[in-house]
């Protein structure tokens, strides 16, 4: 059983310096999107999808705005569906696809994958569907699920894990996953604990952004958060990013020797766990 850790886009983003720790105030911060691929007793697991084939290559108006914005380089041999097949699988291995959140930068690669089973939780299958606010409409892209995803919608029916609530764990032979709801980022934002024979590794999404936020030793946010995050999100939900820091970082003091965690755009945090092939 392998676990891939792919870049499926990376980012030059303006103030970014604020989310990711990288660049400066006037510099483009690069970053990454984290997504993982791995081998289970039931095809191929997929955490989060990255940037697609079409917004790559004929994205809407709003995407390529939205992407030029990020300094999206746009570069389809980033896509998750090219870097499975450089990886010697077939786009139909993937059987499952886990997402910690909808925002286009981490469904954008569903429509590569139109075979695979689409697991979401509840909550944020809600927004996507039933949104309230143009923050939940306007990173949603229709597009990303208009080819009907093989849904397979989570609950929080009482389980725990290490103190967090969770969805029951879904065994698929070498690696079981569930979810662990960590609202604020997004409606249903969640992270996705990954069983294997090493331990847990918990995907945290865009949970936080920034290594620093989750060190139990010297927590800090990155250089200038405070004013620049303000300015840059305005959406109420943003603004609660880092709600769920002190909680993760007790649960690496407490239980850091079974459980790893990473989000997705840091390039530091990326880089401890990539392995070229
Ligand atoms: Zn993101």
């Amino acid at each position: 059983m392998r676990i891939h850790h792919l870049n499926c886009g990376t980012i030059n983003v303006p103030g970014g310096v604020s989310l990711i720790g990288t660049g400066g105030l006037l510099r483009r911060a690069t970053g990454v999107t984290h997504c993982i691929l791995v081998e289970s007793g039931d095809g191929l697991l997929l955490v989060d999808t990255g940037i697609g084939t079409r917004d790559c290559l004929s994205p809407t108006i709003f995407m390529r705005w939205m992407l030029a914005i990020g300094g999206s380089p746009r570069d389809v041999h980033e896509t998750a569906i090219e870097q499975v097949k450089r990886l010697g699988y077939e786009p139909r291995d993937v059987h499952h696809i886990t997402l910690t959140h909808f925002h286009f930068d981490h469904a954008g690669g569903l429509p590569d994958f139109p075979h695979a089973k689409v697991h979401i939780y509840n909550k944020e299958y809600e927004a996507l569907t039933q949104p309230e606010d143009m923050y939940e409409r306007y990173p949603y892209r229709s597009e990303h699920w208009a080819h009907n995803p093989r849904w397979v919608i989570h609950e929080s029916v009482g389980d725990q894990w290490f103190g967090f609530d969770c969805t029951p764990l879904v065994d698929l032979g070498s690696i079981a996953f569930l979810f662990v709801p960590l609202p604020g980022h997004t409606r249903g934002n969640c992270a996705v604990a990954l069983r294997s024979q090493d331990g847990w590794l918990l995907h945290c999404g865009d949970t936080y952004t920034f290594h620093g936020e989750v060190d139990p030793v010297s927590p800090r946010l990155p250089p200038y958060s405070r004013s620049l995050r303000h300015l840059v999100n305005l959406n109420k939900a943003f603004r609660r990013i880092g709600d769920h820091s002190s909680r993760l970082r007790a649960l690496i003091v407490e239980h850091g020797d079974e459980v790893e965690l990473t989000c997705s755009h840091d390039p530091r945090e990326f880089e401890k766990f990539f392995e070229p092939t």
